[in-house]
C-alpha cells in the first residue's frame, strides 16, 4: 500500500483525489502495531492528511487513546477563550504509570542543587514535551500529531518499550485549539474533490485574521515568558510542574521553504543560554537530518531563526536547564499547493513533522544521561553565576498602583521566580517602595538566569538581527519602579500566592461627593463601570485637597453625589464594586471647599462621557495590534468595542459612537464614501485615536495632519560600494524589531493623566518618526536626546528618533484625531502604556485645541 501511495505522488493533481491515502505511508517499515488500539480514522473519519483535522476530532481522538491504552493517561490543563479543552497526555510505559508522581518528585530534585548531587541519572526518565501547532493556520504539527500519539499507544517491540520506559512523554497536541479550529474550518470548506494547487485558490488565502493566532488575535508562541494568555498559562503550569529536559515545538514557514530545525543561527543565541545548550542542540539535530535523509526530504538548519527572545516555545526552554526545538515545514497551507520545489501536499507536509517526531524520541534517549546532567549542571551554575553578579537583587514595585504590582507577582509566581515582600517602606534613588505594592527578587536564586531575562537591560548585541524583539525589560513594560541592588536588602516573608488588592473606602459615609485617584491600572474600567450606570463622573484639571490633608492630582475622578439619577445609596453599591472589584482606594468626601486647590463645583472638573467605541478591522489592519486594543477593552476593562469591517464603514450609520479605534495597517478598503464620512464625522466631534502607520493613511485621506521624520537630504553621491552577498544583512540591521525608549511626559495633559513619573518608558517596533508639533503644548510625550533604555537601533534610526514625538495630536473641525506613534498595549504585557490608549478614549474630546497645533 505505501509504495503505492508514492507511485501516486507522480501522478496529474486531478488523480491524487482518486488515489488511496494510507496511514501506512506515515509509518516506519517493518514495526508492528497492536490491534487494539484505534487508528486516527477509525474515529476521526478521514485519513490522516486527506483533511485538515477539526480540533474537536483531534480531541475526540486523544479520548479514545486514552481510553484503549494503558501507555497514555489524558488530562484537560484548561481552556481557551472560546471554551475549547487543552489537552495533555502522559505518554510513558504502564509501569512508569503506576509510579509517575514519585518519577516526577525526583525529577524536580535536578533543579535543585542541595539534592540533585546524589541522584543517578543511569535509572531516571527523561522528560521530554512535543508541543504542536502554536500557530493554528500552521496545521502538519497537530496532523503529525494523530500519527504519533498513535504509534506511541500502538507500536510494539523492544525499541518502543525502551524509549516508553525511559522517557515520560509529554504530549499536547494543539497548542492553539481555536486558531486550528479556525483554520481548518476555512481549508476543509474550500477544498474541491479536484485538490486545487494554484495559489490564487481561495483555499490558500484565508480571511482576515488567519488561523495563526487565538481568539483576541494573540501570537502564542511570543507569550512563553510572560504568559498573559489562558493557554500559556495551562501549559507553564505544568511545565512548571515537570520541568522536562526536551520541548519540540511543530511550526511551517513559506511554501517555498524546505524543513527547517534547529539550532538557529549561532550568532543570534540569548547570552545567558549556556554554550553546552547549542552543543546539544547540534547533537539533536543530527537525529533529524538522519531521518530525514532516509525518507529524501530537503533541509536546513542554522541559516535562519534563533534562540534570543525567551517568549518563543523553543528558546523558553533554554532558561529552564532544558532544550527547546523548534521544527519549521514548508506549507501546503491547504491541502496542496505550487511551489519551487513542486507541488507541496498536505499529507508529505506531516510526514516530515511525525519523522522528526520520533527522530527527537530517539535521540532523547540515545542522549538521555547527558540531557539530564545538562539540567543538573544549569541549576548547580546557576549559583555560581549569580556569585559573579553585582546585581544581588531587584526591588520593584508601583507604588500608587497595587493592582499593577499585583499582576507583576502573578507573572513571576507563574515562572517560580522565589521573590519576597518588602518589611517596610524604603526609598531608592527617588523611589518610595511601600510593604504592600512592592517586592524584592533576590539573584541568588535556582531561577537566576529567569530573572535575569526578566529584568536586565541590553544594549550590546554580537548581532544586529533579530527574528523577534531585541529586549523585554519586564520592569519597564509593566511601568514599574525598580531598582537594581548591589547588596541584598532586608526581606520578609517568601511571597507563595497572591490576591487582587481590594481597595478601600475612607469615609465610608460620604454625603457629597467619592473621589478616586486615576493611578490604577483598573481605573479606565471603575470610570466605565459608572457611566454605564448612568452615573456623571469628572476628571479634575488641577489640583484639590480633602478636609483631612491629601492632596489630589490632576486626572483624578470625582462623583458628586448630588443631580444623579441614581439615589447617594444605589450610588454607593457601585462605589463599592469600584474599590472591592478595580482594587481602587476610594475618598468620601462631605464638603467641596478647599482653599488651597480648587472646590469640587470648579470649573476645572470636566465632565465625561460614556465612550462608545468602534476599531476598524479586517482588509490590512495589523490583526495582532487589533486584537491586543480588542483584549485589552473587552477583557481588561470590560468596555464594549464594535469590531467594524472596513467594508462596513463605507456602508455603515457610524454616527451612534464617539470613539474610533484605527489599528496600524492599511485601510485601502475604505473607499471615498467612507473616507467622506469619517471626516464629516470627525468635524462633528468624534475622536479618532490612531496608530503608527494608521496616522498616514488618515492623512492622506484629509483626516488630521501628521509629518514624519525624512531622511536629512535626498543623497546624490553614488553610493558606497557594498558586496552583494551582504543585501540581507544591512537591510535586517536597519529593522528595529522592539526596543524599549524613554519618553518625556507633561504629566498635567490628560494624556499622561495617571502617570506618577515624568519619564515613561515606550516601546517601539517600527521606523516610523513623528516630527514634533508646532506648537508650545503639541508635544505631550517626547523622545529626548539619548532616549535608549534597552534594545537594538541602528545608528541612523536612532538619529531620527531622538527628539520626536511619540504622541501627535490633529484637530479636525470639532473633532480630534490622536496620533500615536507606537502601539500602547503590546503583546497584553505592556502595563505600563495601556493608560494612554485609555486617557485618548476618555479625555480626547475635550482636549484643548491648543494641543492639536498639527
Ligand atoms: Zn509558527
Amino acid at each position: 500500500m505505501r509504495k503505492l501511495f508514492l507511485l501516486a505522488l507522480f501522478f496529474p493533481v486531478s488523480l491524487l483525489a482518486q488515489t488511496q491515502l494510507d496511514l501506512s505511508y506515515y509509518l516506519p517499515d517493518g514495526v508492528k502495531f497492536d490491534p487494539a488500539i484505534p487508528t486516527p480514522k477509525s474515529v476521526i473519519g478521514h485519513e490522516v492528511g486527506e483533511w485538515h483535522v477539526s480540533h474537536d476530532r483531534l480531541v475526540n481522538y486523544m479520548y479514545a487513546l486514552d481510553k484503549a491504552s494503558d501507555r497514555i493517561s489524558l488530562e484537560v490543563t484548561g481552556y481557551t477563550y472560546e471554551g475549547r479543552p487543552l489537552l495533555l497526555l502522559t505518554i510513558t510505559s504502564p509501569k512508569n504509570h503506576q509510579n509517575l508522581e514519585a518519577i516526577r518528585l525526583q525529577h524536580l530534585q535536578l533543579s535543585d542543587p542541595a539534592r540533585s548531587g546524589s541522584l543517578d541519572v543511569k535509572s531516571m526518565p527523561a522528560v521530554f514535551y512535543m508541543g504542536c501547532s502554536i500557530h493554528g493556520n500552521e496545521p502538519s504539527g497537530a496532523n503529525a500529531g494523530l500519527v504519533g500519539a498513535y504509534y506511541l499507544a500502538a507500536a510494539q517491540g523492544p525499541e518502543i518499550e525502551k524509549y516508553l520506559d525511559n522517557t515520560i512523554i509529554l504530549f499536547d497536541p494543539s497548542f492553539n485549539p481555536d486558531g486550528l479550529h479556525r483554520f481548518s474550518s476555512w481549508v476543509n470548506s474550500r477544498k474541491s474533490i479536484s485538490i486545487s494547487p494554484d495559489p490564487n485558490d481561495t483555499e490558500h488565502n484565508e480571511p482576515w485574521p488567519g488561523g495563526r493566532t487565538n481568539h483576541y488575535w494573540f501570537d502564542l508562541n511570543r507569550d512563553w515568558m510572560v504568559a498573559q494568555l489562558p493557554e500559556s498559562q495551562a501549559r507553564i503550569r505544568k511545565f512548571q510542574q515537570w520541568k522536562p529536559n526536551l520541548l519540540t515545538d511543530h511550526h511551517e514557514q513559506g511554501t517555498n521553504a524546505s524543513f527547517f530545525f534547529m539550532p538557529g543561527v549561532p550568532s543570534r543565541v540569548h547570552p545567558l543560554t549556556p554554550p553546552k545548550n547549542q552543543e546539544l542542540t547540534r547533537k539533536l539535530g543530527e537525529y533529524h537530518a538522519k531521518a530525514l535523509d532516509q525518507i529524501g526530504s530537503l533541509y536546513f538548519t542554522q541559516e535562519g531563526y534563533d534562540d534570543f527572545y525567551y517568549g518563543k516555545g523553543s528558546t523558553y526552554p533554554d532558561t529552564q536547564g532544558a532544550v527547546g526545538i523548534l521544527f519549521e515545514q514548508a506549507s501546503s497551507r491547504g491541502h496542496a499547493q505550487e511551489s519551487v520545489n513542486g507541488i507541496l501536499r498536505f499529507p508529505f507536509t506531516i510526514r516530515n513533522h511525525f519523522t522528526t517526531m520520533l527522530s527527537s524520541l530517539k535521540a532523547i534517549n540515545e542522549m538521555r544521561e547527558e540531557f539530564l546532567n545538562y539540567q543538573r549542571d544549569f541549576y548547580k551554575t546557576a549559583s555560581a553565576e549569580a556569585a559573579k553578579d553585582p546585581v544581588k537583587a531587584y526591588i520593584v514595585g508601583a507604588s500608587k498602583d497595587r493592582t499593577r504590582t499585583f499582576h507583576f507577582g502573578e507573572m513571576m509566581l507563574r515562572q517560580n521566580v522565589e521573590f519576597y515582600k518588602l518589611p517596610s517602606t524604603q526609598t531608592i534613588g527617588g523611589k518610595t517602595y511601600e510593604p504592600d505594592a512592592a517586592f524584592v527578587v533576590p539573584a541568588n536564586q535556582l531561577n537566576y538566569r529567569i530573572v535575569k531575562a526578566m529584568f536586565e537591560k541590553r544594549s550590546k548585541f554580537e548581532d544586529s538581527l533579530f527574528y523577534d524583539i531585541s529586549t523585554w525589560t519586564l520592569p519597564l513594560a509593566f511601568g514599574m519602579d525598580y531598582e537594581e541592588l548591589k547588596a541584598p536588602p532586608a526581606m520578609g516573608e517568601r511571597v507563595t500566592e497572591l490576591k487582587m488588592p481590594v481597595g478601600k473606602i475612607n469615609g465610608d459615609k460620604a454625603t457629597y461627593a467619592y473621589v478616586f485617584e486615576s493611578y490604577g491600572y483598573y481605573a479606565p474600567r471603575a470610570m466605565y463601570r459608572l457611566l454605564s450606570h448612568g452615573i456623571r463622573i469628572k476628571v479634575s484639571n488641577d489640583v484639590f485637597n480633602h478636609s483631612n490633608g491629601k492632596r489630589f492630582e490632576r486626572g483624578t475622578i470625582m462623583i458628586p453625589l448630588e443631580n444623579q439619577e441614581l439615589s447617594p445609596e444605589q450610588v454607593s453599591v457601585y462605589i463599592k464594586e469600584v474599590a472591592e472589584k478595580d482594587g481602587i482606594d476610594v475618598y468620601g468626601f462631605n464638603t467641596g471647599l478647599d482653599y488651597k486647590g480648587v472646590s469640587l463645583g470648579s470649573s476645572s472638573f470636566t465632565a465625561l462621557q460614556k465612550p462608545v467605541i468602534a476599531m476598524v478591522i479586517e482588509g490590512g489592519a495589523s490583526a495582532n495590534d487589533a486584537g491586543e486594543m480588542w483584549h485589552l477593552l473587552d477583557t481588561r476593562f470590560n468596555i464594549p468595542v464594535t469590531l467594524i469591517p472596513q467594508s462596513v464603514v463605507n456602508t455603515a450609520n457610524i454616527s451612534k459612537y464617539n470613539v474610533i479605534i484605527f489599528p496600524p495597517g492599511n485601510f485601502s478598503v475604505i473607499n471615498d464614501t467612507g473616507k467622506d464620512k469619517l471626516k464629516s464625522w470627525t468635524q462633528n466631534g468624534g475622536v479618532i485615536v490612531a496608530f503608527e502607520n494608521a496616522n498616514t493613511w488618515l492623512a492622506n485621506a484629509g483626516i488630521g495632519k501628521y509629518e514624519t521624520k525624512k531622511d536629512k537630504e535626498d543623497n546624490k553621491d553614488v553610493a558606497k560600494p557594498k558586496p552583494y552577498a551582504d543585501i540581507q544583512e544591512n537591510n535586517g540591521a536597519q529593522e528595529t524589531s522592539g526596543a524599549i525608549f524613554q519618553a518625556d511626559g507633561d504629566l498635567s495633559n490628560p494624556l499622561l493623566f495617571g502617570y506618577w513619573d515624568p519619564k515613561i518608558p515606550v516601546f517601539k517596533s517600527n521606523n516610523l518618526f513623528f516630527e514634533k508639533g508646532k506648537g508650545a503644548y503639541s508635544n505631550p510625550l517626547v523622545y529626548g536626546s539619548n532616549p535608549l533604555l534597552s534594545g537594538y537601533i541602528s545608528k541612523p534610526n536612532y538619529d531620527k528618533l531622538k527628539n520626536t514625538s511619540v504622541i501627535g495630536v490633529s484637530n479636525v473641525g470639532r473633532g480630534k484625531v490622536i496620533g500615536f506613534s507606537e502601539g500602547m498595549t503590546f503583546r497584553a504585557f505592556w502595563y505600563g502604556t495601556a493608560k494612554m490608549l485609555m486617557n485618548a478614549v476618555y479625555y480626547g474630546g475635550s482636549l484643548s485645541n491648543e494641543v492639536g497645533s498639527r
